[in-house]
């Protein structure tokens, strides 16, 4: 019987497990990043050490990425279907929102290339934008965030 979250693991060579199919499931239910405490809340009782273990199979994978927001927490998002282990293709612009504290992926909109001087070598490129999301821009019943 088909299963689409085994099919998305074993697509990325994943062996499906109890704990990924769970792990899995929660990422594609939520719109936002999550952190590793994120997933082990949503996901009751689960260990963070396995969680963890998890997590970073998937990114060693190419199934998720890390997003370093700014808010002290690594956070983890799915990949586009095309990403591999060598090669991650999800070069897009983050966005942190001050307010809810969400940060989520802009698939749309990528890193611009930027030319760096000499002998730089490049390794990682990472772009996060601040602000407010668009539910939070709409949302003038609350004050706005004092800047930290
Ligand atoms: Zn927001
Ligand atoms: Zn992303």
């Amino acid at each position: 019987m088909a299963h689409p979250l085994e099919d998305t693991l074993i697509a990325k060579q994943i062996t499906p497990t109890a704990m990924r199919l769970l792990v899995l499931d929660v990422l594609m239910k939520q719109p936002a990043a999550l952190s590793l405490t994120d997933v082990e809340e949503l996901l009751q009782h689960a260990d963070r050490i396995t969680v963890h273990r998890t997590l970073k199979t998937f990114t060693d994978k190419g199934l998720v990425h890390r997003i370093e927001d700014g808010s002290g927490a690594v956070k983890f998002a799915l990949c586009e279907p095309s990403c591999t282990p060598e090669h991650h293709q999800d070069l897009h612009v983050h966005f942190f929102c001050t307010r809810c504290r969400e940060t989520s992926c802009l698939p749309a909109v990528p890193v611009p290339a930027v030319a760096l001087p000499g002998a730089y070598q490049v390794q990682e490129t990472s772009l996060v934008m601040k602000g407010l999301c668009p539910r939070c821009a709409g949302d003038t019943s609350t004050p706005a965030p004092t800047m930290q």
